[in-house]
């Protein structure tokens, strides 16, 4: 690295993210040193120092940036205000005023709104009028969503008709939520954006991602979208990159619907779950993207180099104990990473296996057929 550049990035989080951020971080000559409560944390693998300490503990990040020339995040969960109190100290990227935006589920929405954004309809619920109120609006289904912290699916609750939306609302504990139109997508899409300081921009292809219980079960890319979808779908993601004046890599979740038309569902700040499958099937990996971006590297090329279809593996798939895992390795275009997390709760994301292959087909027969496989043995059959 050149004199002056900034080499030691400190890493808010130390889960699997930050794990594949610290391990191609190590190849580009940098350090990391990621903060997390737990020593086990799957970033404590590859990172040259962990510092010890819950998200929301000053001290600890205090420590974390003290020791390091900028701090990113690989959660939108981390409070803003902690995050403004490290800038007084050091570099953060993304800043304090991104994570601000995004963590709340109603700035976000209003965020979208102010820059014309295309989403779907949105209600504030704050109290019973608020409910009656969206339930004289809302056209059909709705669902609620807690305006902070859910993921995954977390603290959303479904209601098929207006007069359920109460009891939606009351199902996530009545806290502070947003309501929104249910979409009638055809489709789940993200766009992967790296954004330098000075504004230079690079753009990974688009992926297209399958949910199953609101949680990604395999992204495919490239996303199989019509040209101008894809067009629309990649200005969408750089719009809302430029309109946050972010730095690093940002991901934007959106629907297809059947006219072509494309919506925001979700913004995140960061290296996305839709975006493993750059590590192994692009140039630059979105890790190492986002490791450039924010230390203020050049950016490298995300072109992909072969089809990929990546395979959340999931907990559940531990219900026998420990996979078999050489029923992967046996599949010459599969690539197993295992994030190294204990214990394997159903649900929680545990490692993940990309399928390369000549076309998108063999690579989504490759993972259909080793889920099939993984799933029935775990099941015990
Ligand atoms: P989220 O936590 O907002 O990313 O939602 C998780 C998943 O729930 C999404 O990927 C969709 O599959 C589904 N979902 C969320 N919001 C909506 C919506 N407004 N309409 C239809 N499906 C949705």
């Amino acid at each position: 690295m050149t004199a002056g550049a900034l080499t030691r990035l400190g890493i808010l989080g130390g889960g699997q993210l930050g794990w594949m951020i610290a391990l191609e971080a190590q190849r580009l000559g940098l350090t990391t040193c990621a903060m997390d409560a737990s020593p086990k944390c799957p970033a404590a693998r590859a990172a040259d120092a962990l510092v010890e300490g819950e998200l929301d503990d000053m001290e600890a990040a205090e420590r974390l940036a003290a020791r390091c020339d900028v701090v990113t995040v690989e959660t939108e969960h981390v409070d803003y205000r902690l995050l403004q109190r490290l800038e007084e100290r050091t570099r953060v990227r993304p800043s304090a005023k991104v994570l601000e935006t995004v963590q709340d589920r109603l700035k976000e929405r209003r965020f979208l709104a102010e820059h014309g954004f295309p989403q779907t309809r949105f209600y504030e619920l704050g109290d019973d009028q608020a409910c009656a109120d969206a339930a004289a609006q809302a056209p059909g289904a709705t669902i609620v969503k807690g305006r902070l912290g859910g993921y995954d699916g977390k603290g959303q609750a479904r209601a098929e008709t207006p007069d359920g939306i109460a009891a939606a609302w009351q199902e996530i504990g009545r806290a502070p939520a947003v309501l929104e139109d249910v979409v009638p997508f055809v489709k789940e899409i993200s766009v992967l954006v790296a954004r330098t300081p000075d504004g230079a921009v690079r753009v990974f292809p688009v992926a297209e991602n399958e949910h199953r219980d609101h949680i990604l079960h395999v992204s495919i890319a490239p996303a199989r979208i019509s040209d101008a979808v894809r067009r629309r779908a990649i200005d969408i993601g750089v719009g809302i990159a430029e309109a946050l004046d972010h730095v690093g890599v940002i991901a934007t979740e959106m629907f297809v619907l059947d006219d072509g038309e494309v919506l925001v569902n979700e913004i995140a700040p960061r290296v996305h779950n839709s975006g493993h499958y750059t590590f192994g099937a692009c140039v630059t990996s979105q890790f190492e993207q986002h490791a450039r971006a924010v230390c203020g590297l050049p950016l490298g090329e995300p072109r992909q180099m072969t089809p990929a279809v990546m395979l959340n593996l999931l907990g559940g798939l531990w219900a026998a104990g420990e996979p078999d895992w050489t029923r992967v390795l046996a599949r010459g275009p599969a690539k197993l990473f295992l994030y190294g997390k204990t214990p394997p709760r159903p649900g929680r994301k545990m490692g993940h296996v990309l399928c390369l292959d000549d076309t998108l087909e063999q690579a989504l027969d490759t993972a259909n057929a080793l889920h099939g496989e993984l799933a029935s043995a775990a099941a015990g059959q």
